[in-house]
């Protein structure tokens, strides 16, 4: 019987805004959820998967920004 597992995400949405996933399970690219597959804060307070963030820096043309409201991206602290 697999553990409940879940990232403490302070967030009205409770998906990825780029893949569309739930937080809770992991971005396209990954089988496992969990600390292979982390999530990273926006200081817009956005919050995705690393791996697809990753992949949306690479795809876009504008540099570093949230893909959700277009503003240069600042990583933030996870919230403890
Ligand atoms: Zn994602
Ligand atoms: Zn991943
Ligand atoms: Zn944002």
């Amino acid at each position: 019987m697999a553990a409940e597992w879940c990232w403490d995400v302070k967030n009205n949405d409770d998906v990825c805004g780029i893949c569309h996933s739930e937080y809770d399970a992991c971005c396209p690219n990954c089988k496992i959820p969990g600390d292979d597959c982390p999530l990273i804060w926006g200081k817009c307070r956005h919050v995705f998967h690393l791996h697809c963030i990753m992949t949306w820096f690479q795809s876009s043309t504008h540099g570093e920004t949230c893909p959700m409201d277009r503003t240069d991206w600042e990583t933030a602290a996870a919230p403890t």
